[in-house]
């Protein structure tokens, strides 16, 4: 599928739908519309997503989120998140898409490309984000996919489309958004925090130099196993960062939390 998240002249359908939910589409490079739907778009990347994205371009985080990214604001949550940056052409194309060919980075292409045509509503702001397994459809007017006639239900096209691994691995950073998101606006994180929160989610690799460079192993005791894997695994690396996030974030946030 080559595929994009909330563009521009998307209509969100309200209906809410569960792993169950079925519905009627297929994406190829044969449908006339394909490749429009990576134009004029707006794709919110997960920290998988761009431990995925570094990797498969050979960049260090860093710069990765500085070629391809622009930062912003999660509405209601005061937390930086980055999107996809577009490309400065008539179209405002991503950069990973070619003409004929499709998303040159399929494999690794991102969670928000894997879900269309379904949003999920815990990073998008939808009435019931909360809850678990709340998902809508995007629809474009020039995507032909729902005239296709393959049938999915929710839970297969995620199975199919690889997010249920996505998913779980970027489950605990998703929590902490949502967690954050239920504080009352008043409750605001320092600058300090902010900055912790944008280099564990989006920008690993100084992540792990302030944790083996700086003063913060012997702060926080950690067994020997983990401080080996955390030396060459992102994945671990972040798994651990978020779980010390919500400790950072939550205790100076909400003592009683
Ligand atoms: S990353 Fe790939 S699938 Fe996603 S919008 Fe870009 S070209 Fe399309
Ligand atoms: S069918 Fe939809 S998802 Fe597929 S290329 Fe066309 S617009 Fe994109």
């Amino acid at each position: 599928m080559s595929a994009a998240n909330l563009p521009s002249d998307a209509r969100i359908n309200p209906m809410r739908l569960g792993n169950n939910s079925r519905f009627q589409f297929k994406c190829h490079p044969g449908v006339s519309c394909f490749t429009q739907c990576c134009r004029g778009i707006n794709i919110i990347l997960t920290p998988y997503d761009i431990i995925r994205l570094k990797t498969r371009l050979g960049l260090p985080s860093d710069e990765f989120l500085a070629i391809y990214t622009e930062p912003h604001l999660l509405e209601k949550t005061d937390l930086p998140m980055v999107t996809l940056k577009q490309l400065d052409d008539e179209q405002s194309s991503c950069p990973f898409v070619r003409d004929g060919e499709g998303c040159i980075i399929y494999e690794d292409r991102p969670t928000a490309c894997r879900y269309y045509p379904l949003g999920v509503a815990a990073l998008q702001h939808k009435e019931g984000a909360d809850d678990e397994g709340f998902f809508f459809f995007i629809h474009e007017p020039h995507c032909k996919g729902f005239e296709e006639n393959n049938e999915w239900s929710v839970a297969e096209w995620r199975q199919d489309q690889g997010v249920d691994l996505r998913d779980q691995i970027n489950a605990a950073w998703t929590d902490l958004v949502v967690r954050k998101r239920s504080f009352p606006p008043n409750i605001q994180l320092t600058e300090q925090a902010k900055k912790m929160f944008f280099m564990v989610s989006y920008n690993i690799d100084p992540f792990r130099q302030f944790v083996f460079e700086s003063s913060f192993l012997k702060r926080m005791p950690v067994d020997e196993a983990t401080v080996e894997k955390l030396k060459t695994d992102d994945v671990a690396l972040l798994t651990f960062g978020i779980d010390w996030l919500k400790g950072l974030l939550f205790k100076q946030s909400n003592p009683q939390a």
